[in-house]
């Protein structure tokens, strides 16, 4: 079993060492090839995601993924910036369904700024489609506008698409998930205003006849984003586009106290993946031996359930974060008095030693 292991940029590296020391203490035989990617893949060969990066990545069984991006890349044209990795790597390895799992541990019911009967026991899951929408939209860019009541002004213009392949094999997705947890499904949309999603509304109402044991509602992205603050545990499975997904993961991963907690995997068609935390690489911490490297450790764990077929080895990994959780052991991102505060690698090992 091959792991491709791409670290990245700020504090992509020091999570993702000790997601490796974790696998490592698994006792099982992986090969695991690093290379460079995002500011690192520029710094070493002038581009985010490097030829050698992109080979290892295909080759690989799987891709454990850290983080990429740095202010200071943020006057490179957009082509050479260290985001443009991700997004390469979804796109080269049609990396089209994106699950972000939100659990909040018990322990950290008091890290959630939510009062915690609106958050104990919460157990979501985000499916995010992530190869379409305004992301990859063409055309693109910066321009004279070439009508309006600003017919000749500067303006900036990207286009939102959704195809019907690609809303079909998503809404498959979604709903085989559910099938396998609560058996509900929220299609969020902005149908009320936009074309692109009246169409995914329709394409998903037509695939759920195919899976009539899943109740399907559709809800509105502004209600969604009220609803997720206000009720979350209403939801069982949320299906989107790349867009809103983008978004109300991010708020979701406040829920479970803070996105240091919140693992991610992207998967093709044949559950190849791309696992990573769904933070980014945290330029302001970078450095600090401070960054919460749960999020990776389960991202990791999701790696061995989903691309190498490990279920029990995932459960150990899982088990044993819930064990550090329950010692009292908190990075300051999910610190609160009472608990023992610990930075990046001593929440590393303490997590391999509760493997043993
Ligand atoms: P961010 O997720 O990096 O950080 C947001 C906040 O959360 C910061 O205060 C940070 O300190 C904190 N945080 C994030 N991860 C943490 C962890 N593991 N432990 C403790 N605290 C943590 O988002 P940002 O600041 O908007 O972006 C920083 C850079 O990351 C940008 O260049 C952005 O483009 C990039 N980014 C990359 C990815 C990715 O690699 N997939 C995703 C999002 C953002």
């Amino acid at each position: 079993m091959k792991i491709a292991i791409l670290p990245g940029d700020g504090i992509g590296t020091e999570i993702v060492a000790q997601a490796v020391n974790v696998l490592n203490a698994l006792g099982q035989k992986f090969e695991m090839e690093t290379a460079p990617v995002g500011g690192a893949g520029y710094e070493a060969h002038g581009h985010p995601l490097p030829d050698g990066t992109l080979k290892l990545a295909k080759e690989a069984d799987a891709i454990l993924f850290g983080a990429v991006g740095d202010w200071k890349y943020d006057t490179l044209e957009r082509s050479l910036r260290p985001e443009q990795a991700i997004l390469g790597l979804r796109k080269h390895l049609t990396l089209f369904a994106n699950f972000r799992p939100a659990i909040l541990y018990p322990e950290l019911v008091g890290a959630s700024t939510l009062k915690p009967e609106a958050v104990s026991g919460l157990d979501i899951l985000i499916i995010r489609e992530l190869n379409g929408d305004i992301y990859f939209g063409q055309p693109r860019g910066m321009r004279e506008a070439p009508d309006g009541p600003f017919k000749g002004a500067r303006e900036g213009f990207d286009t939102m698409r959704y195809s019907e392949p690609e809303i079909r094999r998503i809404a498959h997705v979604a709903f085989k998930a559910a099938q396998k947890r609560g058996k509900r499904l929220t299609s969020v949309d902005k149908a009320n205003v936009l074309e692109t999603f009246q169409f995914w509304k329709d394409i998903v109402t037509d695939v759920h006849k195919e899976y009539p044991d899943i109740e399907l509602d559709h809800m509105y992205v502004d209600n969604a984003a009220m609803q997720l603050v206000r009720a979350p545990k209403k939801f069982d499975v949320i299906v989107t586009g790349n867009m809103f997904g983008d978004i109300l993961s991010d708020a979701a991963a406040m829920l479970t106290g803070s996105i240091g907690m919140l693992p991610s995997a992207s998967l093709d068609a044949n559950s190849k993946g791309l696992y990573e935390p769904s933070h980014g690489s945290a330029p302001d911490i970078a450095g600090k031996g401070v960054a919460n490297p749960l999020a990776t450790i389960l991202s990791a764990a999701m790696m061995l359930r989903f691309s190498l077929n490990l279920p029990a080895e995932a459960d150990r990994i899982e088990k044993a974060v819930k064990h550090v959780l329950a010692q009292g052991l908190r990075t300051p991102d999910i610190y609160e008095s009472g608990t023992t505060k610990v930075g990046t690698a001593e929440m590393g090992s303490a997590v391999v030693k509760a493997l043993a």
